[in-house]
């Protein structure tokens, strides 16, 4: 297993020395790159101030409000309202909690495929039956439907809450749904009076290209949730909706969510350096340049399908043990890619989005001749 000494943009160095390709950046964590200059003097200039002094919510402190409001000038007028806490599982609970408020109804529905955490109300609407079968039983009232079909659709009837889905599937492999599913999605969410949650967990700050993945499909949802690369390597997540839907968390009863590190002072001053790098058009622009170069160099007969949008990528191979053989040689030879949590015949690539064009042809260079010998 990698022990790491340190870690420099796309880089990370182990004990031994060794450099090693980050294709994976924690996960579509480090947005703009490992021990970012911008990010250490936004962390360390907080820490200067304070860090920690309050649980969420009861002072007024700078960088918090600062992220929420460069927050609602990203995101159209009704997402205008945002409550910081620590993971995208957290962001995803006190989304269901949110969608009860909003509605007095309970149902949810699910995607098969999905991923939206850990945490049990989280599991409950992750598809993966082999990880929650252990842990049940998890919250009642969930139903999953298919990703991408229209006619699945029709089981959201004005009793349900809430529908939460990943706008591209990650752990699923990095599947893209339809324009036609999306309009239709939300059109019955409409309709039906369901709060419609995107969980853009994974493909927020601009890891699709876009600063948000539902700007490819020309809707809006009523929530939606973030984390990962938001805080650029700091722990952070956000749920964000319109205001009257979020003082509906005020009373009755009052604080409808609590949560002690919720808003932390440093995570957000972190956060609000990546946003300042990130919601650059021409950063945008680059991410999906770079994603295409990624698309044009990983052509090799082992490869079956190359599934891509942005700097999301799955590669998939013929099966599980070629992918293992992939990922373990990969790392010997200092690209760093990964698994994913539920497909066993693709691996996947999300690296830093500062990664270079020169970082893409060297680190796919070395991709391919593993794949020669797999
Ligand atoms: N939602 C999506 C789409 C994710 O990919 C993940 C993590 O992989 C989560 C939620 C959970 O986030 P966290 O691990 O921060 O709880």
């Amino acid at each position: 297993m990698l022990e790491v000494d340190s870690a420099s943009g796309t880089m990370i160095t182990d004990t031994g020395g060794k450099q090693y390709y980050d294709l994976i950046a924690g996960i579509g964590v480090a947005t703009v790159g490992h021990n970012n200059p911008a990010i250490k003097k936004a962390i360390t200039g907080q820490l200067d101030k304070h860090a920690h002094v309050m649980v969420y919510g009861e002072y007024i402190q700078s960088s918090v409000n600062q992220l929420a409001l460069s927050l609602s000038t990203l995101l159209p007028k009704q997402l205008n309202t945002s409550y910081f806490v620590n993971s995208g599982t957290e962001a995803n609970e006190a989304a269901m909690k949110l969608a009860k408020r909003i509605t007095g109804r309970n149902k949810i529905i699910a995607f098969r495929g999905g991923y939206h955490g850990n945490t049990q109300g989280s599991m409950s609407v992750s598809a993966n039956e082999e990880k929650k079968s252990v842990y049940r039983p998890l919250i009642p009232g969930i139903s999953f439907i298919r990703f991408n079909s229209i006619e699945d659709l029709e089981t959201i009837t004005s009793d349900i809450a809430a529908v939460i889905i990943e706008p591209i599937q990650g752990d699923a492999g990095v599947i893209i749904p339809s324009q036609e599913f999306i309009t239709a999605l939300r059109n019955k969410c409409s309709q039906t009076g369901t709060q419609l949650i995107f969980d853009e967990v994974q493909t927020g700050i601009g890891r699709t290209g876009k600063m948000f993945a539902f700007e490819h499909f020309n809707i809006i949802p009523d929530i939606i949730t973030l984390a990962k690369g938001l805080g650029g390597g700091m722990p952070i997540g956000a749920f964000i909706s319109s205001y009257e839907n979020m003082q509906l968390l005020a009373d009755n009863p009052m604080l409808g969510h609590i949560t002690t590190f919720g808003g932390n002072p440093v995570s957000c001053a972190s956060a609000n350096a990546v946003l300042d790098i990130v919601s650059d058009a021409q950063f945008l622009d680059d991410v999906e340049k770079k994603g295409a170069l990624f698309e044009e160099l990983l052509v090799h007969q082992e490869i079956k399908t190359l599934r891509r949008i942005g700097l999301m990528i799955a590669i998939e191979l013929e099966n599980e043990e070629k992918v293992n053989n992939s990922i373990q040689q990969a790392l010997q030879e200092g690209v760093i890619t990964y698994w994913f949590l539920s497909t066993r015949n693709a691996f996947r690539i999300s690296p830093p989005l500062t990664i270079s064009y020169d970082e893409i042809k060297a680190s796919c260079k070395i991709l391919l001749s593993v794949l020669d010998r797999i």
